[in-house]
């Protein structure tokens, strides 16, 4: 059970098509029958539908403020009992004390984003957010390989693995993604060289 009273950070983290906006959507729309005021961020960076909305890939879809820096989203928090962040992963590493500091002000802060990056590391800011968090969903997506419980984020560029050494953000790309499980994830034909262990 939630506190009965002060603020608290969830984190709902997974894959790609883990269904994590679609859950931050769902929570927060109770927490608006409930009469709080509630706000979703989101990073100026993810344009990839309508800019002032958050939207699940099964289509549910909410209000969000795009912002573009970690100040702005506290200084346009003021105000709201609930605070969500969809894609908490793109924003630079003070969303953590920012999150913090909104949570010990009084406000529930739900943070939702990738925990693992294509190459299945941790992603930005998302693991001092996990050890923070009072509350933590992991949720997992569908293999597309081979229909099992997918933990991972699989980056195709024309049908194969991307390599390992390209850029962690790839925004309007030509690229594609799966969500895969830990047996079916196919790191880049440059992983071994790199020393990538934790691709391997
Ligand atoms: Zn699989």
């Amino acid at each position: 059970m939630p506190p009965q009273r002060g603020g608290w950070l969830e984190v709902i983290c997974g894959p790609m098509f883990s269904g994590k906006s679609e859950e931050m959507i769902r929570r927060l729309r109770r927490a608006e029958i409930a009469g709080q005021r509630v706000v979703i961020f989101k990073p100026r960076i993810d344009d990839r539908f309508d800019a002032a909305d958050v939207v699940s890939h099964a289509g549910a879809r909410m209000r969000a403020v795009p912002v573009s820096s970690v100040a702005e989203l506290v200084a346009r928090a003021q105000g709201f009992e609930v605070v969500g962040i969809d894609e908490v992963q793109f924003f630079e590493h003070p969303v953590v004390s920012a999150s913090l500091e909104l949570a010990e002000g009084g406000a529930r802060v739900v943070a939702a984003g990738l925990d693992q990056d294509f190459r299945r590391l941790p992603f930005g800011p998302i693991p001092e957010l996990l050890s923070h968090a009072e509350f933590v969903d992991k949720l997992q997506a569908v293999c597309h390989r081979c229909g099992g419980p997918a933990t991972t984020t699989q980056r195709l560029v024309a049908g194969k693995p991307a390599p390992y050494s390209g850029e962690t953000v790839l925004v309007g790309a030509a690229e594609q993604y799966e969500a895969r499980c830990r047996d079916c994830h196919e790191p880049g034909t440059d992983a071994a060289a790199l020393g990538a262990s934790a691709a391997a």
